[in-house]
């Protein structure tokens, strides 16, 4: 298709790389930062430059493409059913076809999870009989993100609950004597603890204990210490540094009783 001077209309291919680039999803809750997102961001990046050269090329101003970009559409992109107002919570997908988009992305990212999952991964599972994060469906995936978030909200709540009732306590309500506030005070310090309210000192020492106690911290905390003086071209020749060399057999050694464990072979728990 040929474009004359006076009409700048977009070409079929402009408007086609336009409805691509609008069909590309943005990372959605349930799987963010993946490779596979990494890869759509590229592409994403990639056919807006295609764009912007294919508008340049064609007369059409940066403003226009901008804007053709970000306009919302009256009907569905792909099954080309029209908006009610009510339902555009995506600008660009009708729900039905928003639902399909996203359960089909879920899959593939699940897919990708399922094989991109290291030996350790896998041994961890079977060890504490946990189901691999890639077997759960679409609905308990959402399900599950729906309770984390009412989780963090609670904590939230609960928090500024209790920083209300901490200043409300510093002050003696009019009337009531000293020793019924001080065995008021002392009620309340009883409820928070049988309601199991963790006060923010209490959780720092708790954090800190199991910072200074649990083998996974207490491990990592020494691998951080661990020095390492590997050069790029030693490693590219397969060589590596004193140390390295010893953390590489303790790294073979550490999967191997993990599998171990995993395949029932062992005893060491
Ligand atoms: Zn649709
Ligand atoms: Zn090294």
């Amino acid at each position: 298709m040929t474009t004359t001077a006076k009409s700048k209309q977009p070409s079929e291919a402009f408007q086609a790389t336009l409805k691509d680039l609008k069909l590309m999803r943005e990372g959605g809750v349930l799987y963010s930062h993946t490779p596979r997102r990494k890869e759509q961001t590229r592409i994403k990046l990639q056919k807006h430059k295609e764009l912007v050269e294919l508008g340049k090329k064609e007369g059409l101003s940066a403003k226009f493409i901008s804007h053709e970009l970000t306009k919302l559409e009256s009907n569905c992109l792909l099954c080309n059913k029209r908006f009610i107002e009510s339902e555009r919570y995506h600008a660009f997908l009708c729900p039905e076809c928003d639902d399909k988009a996203r359960r089909q992305e879920y899959k593939e990212t699940q897919e990708e999870k399922k094989k991109e999952e290291l030996p350790i991964e896998r041994y961890c599972d079977a060890i504490l009989d946990l189901r691999p994060s890639y077997d759960f469906s679409y609905e308990e995936a959402l399900k599950l993100w729906t309770e984390g978030q009412k989780e963090k909200e609670d904590r939230t709540n609960a928090a500024i609950q209790q920083m209300i009732e901490r200043v409300r306590h510093r002050v003696k309500p009019e009337g009531m004597t000293n020793k019924e506030w001080q065995r008021e005070k002392q009620g309340n310090k009883v409820r928070a603890k049988e309601q199991g309210v963790r006060t923010e000192v209490q959780r720092d020492r708790d954090d800190k204990f199991k910072d200074e106690n649990s083998p996974n911290w207490i491990m990592r905390d020494t691998l951080d210490k661990i020095t390492c003086i590997c050069e790029v071209d030693e490693l590219r020749a397969g060589e590596c540094c004193k140390t390295c060399n010893i953390l590489r057999k303790v790294h073979e050694y550490m999967l191997d009783k993990f599998k171990n464990v995993a395949e029932g072979r062992s005893t060491i728990i």
